[in-house]
Parts: structure tokens; C-alpha cells; sequence
């Protein structure tokens, strides 16, 4: 598994260049991580078969069973079908708009983990819990209640700070605040899962990720990559951002 990622998050958006024209893009990536793009559901497949072969794909949800009468639900083995190696689960968005909560994204994690995909874990504190100083703690039993569900051995999932103050409101975490950020979501990580995986789990940063604040970020946060939404519509931002990695 790579060490260090750039993954575009289009959300239920598509570029406004062009899938075909934004994955061609993708083959002048420069920088050492590894490149995912998670797009809607039914660009999946797409993404797979145009996209340079370096180029990882990444759902943005599944479902926590495999198959039955669950109405609107993708399973992780058809995800697997469409040439998904990751997907993203626990995005604020799921947690806010669509009510889920630990419990249903543990489930969700052990399933994916089970059919061979890769989670990309998110995890990250409201402006609330920032303003009380609250935010290692929740960051601390949002891994909780997943670990005490999903058994790790080893480095099976990808970590994503996202703090919901930073989601697509142009107003991201400094490189000081991530880094402190990164260092308590390691500490909770080697309290819940074995302290090998602690170490050695990726951990990545989300939250109004741009070219402009990229040399901050990972100059001081200590980050192993970046998961972007807003700026990873469009190819050359996106490769930017890859770049510094
Ligand atoms: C996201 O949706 O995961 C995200 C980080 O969005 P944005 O980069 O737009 O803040």
C-alpha cells in the first residue's frame, strides 16, 4: 500500500473539463504519491478504464451489506467490480446530510475492508467542538467506536483529518493546527488498533486544500497527503497538489 496519496473527491460533481480530458491529464502527475479519484458511482467504471493505470479509483460510499433489499445502496464487491480500490467512508457529509453515524460506518469499514477495498477513513471535529477546544477528543472516539468494531492488523485503511469548519469553506486548517492534529489522531490510533499500525497508517489532510496553501500544509503538518474536494475539479490544481507530495 502507498505511503502518500493526493485523492480528488469530485463529490456529485464532474469536471468542467471533461472526464476523458481530466484523466489524460493525470498521466504528466509528477511528485511520489499515489494518485486516487473517487467519482460519483456511475463514472466508476470510467474512471478505471481511462484513467493512466497508476491512477487509483476510490468510491465515495458503499453500503454496509453485500446484497439484499437495500434500495439506492451500492455493496463493496460491486464497487470492487467497477475497479474500486478505495472508498471514502465517514465523509462529514455522509455523517450530517445522510444521519450516519460511528456504528453504521464501522460496519461499513469491516465490510469494505473484508471485499479487499482500501477505506479512507474520515474523521474531524465541528467549528463547536474546535471553539471548546474539543477536538482531539472527538477525532479520539470517532476511532474508537470503529476500532472496537473493526479489528486492524495491519495497514489496511487510510486516515483522513477533515474538520468540518475547513469542508469547502475556503477557509482551511494552518499547517501547526494539522500537525497537532495528525499527532493526536497517531496517539488515538496506537490506543485503539496495534501501536505498528499507529506508526504506519497513512494519515491525510482534507479541508479547502488548494495550490496556494499547499506549502504550508505540508511543509508544517506533517501530513502523508491530501484528500480535495473544491480544487480537485479541475486537473491542474488537482496535479499541483499531487505534486508537493
Ligand atoms: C472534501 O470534500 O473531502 C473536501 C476536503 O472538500 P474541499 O477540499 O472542497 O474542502
Amino acid at each position: 500500500m502507498p505511503n502518500r496519496y493526493a485523492i480528488a473527491n469530485w463529490k456529485m460533481n464532474l469536471p468542467p473539463e471533461g472526464v476523458e480530458k481530466y484523466l489524460g491529464a493525470l498521466g504528466d502527475a509528477k511528485g511520489g504519491g499515489a494518485l486516487v479519484v473517487a467519482p460519483p458511482f456511475p463514472f466508476l467504471k470510467d474512471v478505471y478504464m481511462q484513467a493512466p493505470k497508476s491512477v487509483g479509483v476510490a468510491a465515495q460510499n458503499c453500503a454496509d451489506h453485500q446484497a439484499g433489499a437495500f434500495t439506492g445502496e451500492v455493496s463493496p464487491s460491486m464497487l470492487r467490480y467497477c475497479g474500486a480500490r478505495y472508498v471514502i467512508l465517514g465523509h462529514s457529509e455522509r455523517r450530517n446530510l445522510f444521519r450516519e453515524d460511528d456504528a453504521l460506518i464501522a460496519r461499513k469499514l469491516a465490510l469494505a475492508i473484508e471485499t479487499g477495498l482500501t477505506p479512507v477513513f474520515c474523521i474531524g471535529e465541528d467549528q463547536n467542538a474546535r471553539d471548546r477546544g474539543k477536538q482531539s477528543i472527538v477525532v479520539s472516539d470517532q476511532i474508537k467506536v470503529v476500532a472496537g468494531a473493526v479489528p486492524l492488523t495491519a495497514g489496511e485503511i487510510v486516515v483522513a483529518y477533515e474538520p468540518i469548519w475547513a469542508i469547502g469553506t475556503g477557509r482551511n486548517a494552518t499547517g501547526p493546527m494539522v500537525a497537532e492534529m495528525v499527532a493526536e489522531i497517531r496517539a488515538a490510533l496506537g490506543r485503539f488498533w496495534p501501536p505498528q499500525f499507529a506508526q504506519n497508517a497513512p494519515v491525510l489532510y482534507g479541508g479547502s486544500v488548494t495550490p496556494e496553501n499547499i506549502d504550508d500544509l505540508i511543509g508544517s503538518g506533517n501530513v502523508d497527503g491530501f484528500l480535495v474536494g473544491g480544487a480537485s475539479l479541475d486537473s491542474r490544481k488537482f496535479l499541483a497538489i499531487a505534486a508537493v507530495l
